[in-house]
């Protein structure tokens, strides 16, 4: 926890100060050492470096130095959440129910160091129809889950502060105290932090997150349709103080296809079929997306008759039976007909009495 931490770790002595430091040595004292140590000029001492961040994140916003001064002065167990036996809850999985609320206003912001879930992503994928309707394992860019390089996470630009959030007055929480229990909700304006940055970082702009991109892989599963949005559980930001990761909802746009269409978890397609094959009956090689099949057409069968294809639509998952592959058969008719084949056609015509007078 943040608090056993806090109490473990002097950002005083990290960054050369006594305890009685005024905001302005804080902030001349980082900058003095982030100057040294930033790794762009003084490679190996990254972690360093990290270190006098992470102090400064908390010395130079006002707010979290009294509660770090705080915890510092009472040790962890103050805090109602760091100290052994702190009871029921689930440090992992971030599961503090309400009872996390009842603990807010404790320490004014102390809630901030709770189990933060992390947060949703989206992003917008482009498929083939081939690879919406047989499912694919592909890569999506997502913005790095990795601490900015520049500022060491803290979005602020090296060497500039916080500013305490004027709606919560740097409490990071709002309290609501009608009923019979004080509730307090995350401050909306800084989003619990109870600072605001005054200078954003100018290689994250403020995130706090590298900026460069990950690559992730997803896994598309088969019959997603034009415009589905998919959950991915757990594939978004992952969360803090053991807060598990959020989710990655990926838009799916779905490229037409020139021969196949869909209908439900049937695929569709048409096949050509010449007039006298229609009338004879024949055997004709359809295309599907999973290699080409040979379809019977029976003696007579009329234009437009759609003949299905058992199990070549979308393939079989979870609750769903595989698709089929419906084909329309387009009878062909010929556009010119030399003399012989107009006598032969006549001939047809008279011996089917459909002779045209
Ligand atoms: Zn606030
Ligand atoms: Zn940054």
């Amino acid at each position: 926890m943040a608090e056993r931490e806090w109490f473990d770790k002097d950002y005083y002595k990290l960054l050369g100060l006594s305890s009685s430091a005024t905001d302005k040595d804080v902030t001349r004292a980082y900058r003095k050492l982030a100057k040294e140590l930033h790794p762009d000029t003084n490679p190996g001492s990254e972690e360093k470096f990290k270190e006098i961040s992470v102090a400064y994140d908390v010395l130079g916003d006002p707010a979290k130095r009294k509660e770090y001064d705080e915890v510092r002065r009472l040790g962890p167990a103050a805090s109602g959440f760091g100290g052994p036996g702190a009871g029921g809850f689930n440090f992992q999985t971030g599961d503090f129910g309400d009872l996390g609320d009842l603990f807010g206003g404790l320490f004014g912001g102390g809630r901030r160091q709770r189990a933060q879930r992390g947060a949703d992503l989206e992003t917008a994928l482009h498929l083939s129809f081939r690879d919406a309707v047989m499912g694919v394992t592909t890569t999506v860019n997502l913005p790095s889950n990795d601490a900015c390089h520049t500022c060491g996470g803290r979005g602020a630009a090296p060497g500039s502060g916080f500013a305490t959030c004027e709606r919560c007055q740097g409490r990071g929480v709002l309290n609501d105290d009608q009923g019979p229990f004080a509730m307090s909700s995350v401050c909306p304006v800084c989003q619990g932090r109870g600072g605001r940055i005054v200078t954003p970082c100018p290689s994250c702009h403020g995130t706090g997150r590298e900026p460069s991109s990950r690559r992730v892989n997803v896994r598309i599963p088969a019959g997603v349709i034009d415009g589905q949005r998919i959950r991915l559980k757990g594939k978004g930001n992952q969360g803090s103080h053991g807060g598990p990761a959020g989710d990655l909802f990926v838009d799916v746009h779905v490229s037409a296809d020139a021969h196949f269409d869909r209908r439900g978890r049937d695929v569709t397609t048409v096949v050509d079929v010449p007039l006298t094959a229609a009338i004879l009956g024949t055997t004709v090689e359809v295309p599907t997306l999973d290699g080409p099949v040979t379809l019977k057409i029976p003696a007579g069968t009329q234009p437009n008759t759609t003949m299905r294809v058992r199990g070549r639509g979308v393939p079989a998952a979870a609750k769903h039976a595989a698709g089929d592959l419906l084909v329309t058969v387009n009878v062909t008719l010929p556009k010119k007909l030399s003399k012989e084949q107009r006598t032969l056609v006549e001939k047809l015509a008279s011996a089917l009495h459909e002779d045209a007078t």
